[in-house]
């Protein structure tokens, strides 16, 4: 099986042995049966249906450079600069679908970066991790998998090493070295579509030192492992998912669609050998630290312009609904959401056109302007989620609920006071509140605004990598060259 439909995902995730799932002071039993996890198993399940339409096949499907067969985009290794932004063009026709975090390019982004370093650790070291990472790779193309790219540990005290933490398991480590492979210990904090997935990828969080090699490990566990607990985060307004209504949807705003981040801890959890990419080799740490970070920051060039095509519908819908539409200030709002959006999309773009190959053969995004497209992302959407609330108008927060539609008598009042544009049905305008409400402060709000913020790296992690790739000595000899300044 290459590609998998998009039922055949959801059957793969039962399948697996039961998950250890802690979610509001319950262990779940059937934790896909839960209606907040469903709607994030939707999203993610776009990922294999979008796949599978004809139409979005060029995007979603790319060939296989170790087996030749047609495998989804998600498991792919970029192997020119127009994958690299056909990648970006797919995170943001997901994003415009499914209007939340569909969760599985962090697994793409992972694998292309464990791809490249293992083979440079390699020719160093004279190790065999990338052979071993090659044939993993076989089977994540194979299986179609969902991968959890995990890198965040929880870190404890910031100002300290790993070695100095009072608890030493703030950040995953080896535990124990066994003949057939080594025991980890730890956790990985907001790990986006966790339960989702079919295998953790787990990468170290920072650049070690020489004498942390027992943090330096890069290596693969099946999501359903021994010793692994999941604690499930709950998120703004995740309640209204409950109720199981038409009106409960309705209040939901986006009733289909849902992120997932999970707090996943390894209680000793056994890693044979031929899951191990990296044990030691702390001088290739911050390569794999940074090229993560870089595909990821690229993510979002696509994944926050999709969801921001979203607003800027909302916008432009509410618009007409209230009857300002075409109002010039509206118009002009919406122009620049229009602006800040694409400019996002425009540094998604430019770091992947101008991206090179690594020794390892598959190509790597230009970092610098990686990071400045997530530094961008880190700002814009806020600005354009505040225009879409200008252009809303409060009602948004101060709705009464849908069940109110439910008695006539209540209902009437609702529609008579409720009314918008003429000619507009109240219970669309509605609808459509509540979905702005789900984008800017609901659900939704986590992956655009917050996720915009600390997703791939708080704002300070992208300007410490621009302030090291941007080369400021030669732009000094620019400026000293036009000054005939000679020292
Ligand atoms: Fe993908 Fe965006 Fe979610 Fe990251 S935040 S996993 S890039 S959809
Ligand atoms: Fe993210």
């Amino acid at each position: 099986m290459v590609l998998m439909s998009g039922s055949e995902y959801r059957e793969s995730l039962k399948r697996r042995k039961p998950l250890k799932v802690h979610f509001l002071g319950e262990l779940l039993k059937n934790p896909f049966d839960h209606p907040i996890i469903q709607a994030s198993v939707n999203s993610v399940a776009l990922t294999y249906e979008l796949a599978e339409d004809p139409q979005h096949q060029p995007l979603m499907t790319a060939t296989s450079v170790l087996t030749g067969n047609t495998i989804n985009r998600f498991c792919h290794l970029h192997q020119s600069t127009e994958d690299l932004q056909a990648k970006v063009k797919m995170l943001r026709l997901l994003g415009q679908r499914c209007g939340t975090c569909f969760q599985r390019c962090v697994g793409m982004d992972a694998l292309n970066a464990v791809f490249l370093t293992t083979y440079e650790i390699d020719q160093k070291h004279k190790s065999d991790y990338h052979q071993r990472f090659t044939d993993y790779m076989k089977l994540v193309e194979e299986g179609d998998w969902v991968i959890d790219g995990a890198m965040t540990d929880p870190k404890g005290d910031r100002g300290k090493r790993p070695s100095q933490q009072a608890d030493p398991d703030v950040f995953v480590r080896i535990v124990k070295r066994q003949k057939d492979g080594v025991v980890i210990r730890g956790a990985k904090a907001h790990q986006t579509g966790a339960i989702n997935s079919h295998e953790h990828l787990i990468m170290p969080t920072l650049a070690m030192r020489n004498e942390e090699k027992e943090y330096t490990i890069c290596c693969a566990v099946p999501v359903d492992a021994e010793g692994i607990t999941y604690f499930y985060g709950r998120q703004s307004s995740d309640l209204r998912r409950l109720d199981h209504t038409r009106e409960g949807d309705i209040d939901c705003g986006n009733p289909r669609y849902g992120g997932q981040e999970c707090l996943v801890v390894f209680d000793d959890v056994f890693v044979p050998h031929e899951r191990i990419f990296m044990d030691g080799e702390s001088d290739f740490c911050g390569r794999l630290v940074s090229t993560f970070a870089g595909y990821h920051r690229q993510s979002y060039g696509g994944c926050k312009v999709g969801v921001g095509d979203v607003l800027i519908g909302a916008a432009a819908t509410i618009a007409e609904y209230n009857g300002v539409g075409t109002a010039s200030h509206i118009r002009e709002k919406i122009a620049e959401m229009v602006h800040l959006n694409e400019t996002l999309y425009a540094c998604g773009i430019a770091c992947s056109a101008q991206g090179t190959q690594t020794l390892a053969g598959n190509y790597l995004i230009d970092l610098l302007l990686a990071n400045v497209c997530k530094q961008n992302v880190t700002r814009f959407p806020y600005e354009i989620a505040r225009l879409l609330q200008d252009i809303a108008g409060g009602l948004f927060v101060t709705m009464p609920s849908a069940k109110e539609l439910k008695n006539p008598d209540t209902r009437r009042i609702l529609e008579k006071y409720l009314v918008g544009a003429e000619g507009v049905n109240p219970l669309n305008r509605i609808k459509m509140m509540r979905l702005i409400e789900n984008l800017t402060l609901g659900r939704a709000a986590v992956g655009y605004l917050t996720e915009s913020m600390h997703g791939a790296g708080s704002p300070q992690a992208q300007r410490i990598m621009i302030k090291r790739l941007a080369n400021i000595e030669e732009k000094q000899q620019y400026a000293k060259s036009l000054a005939q300044i000679e020292e």
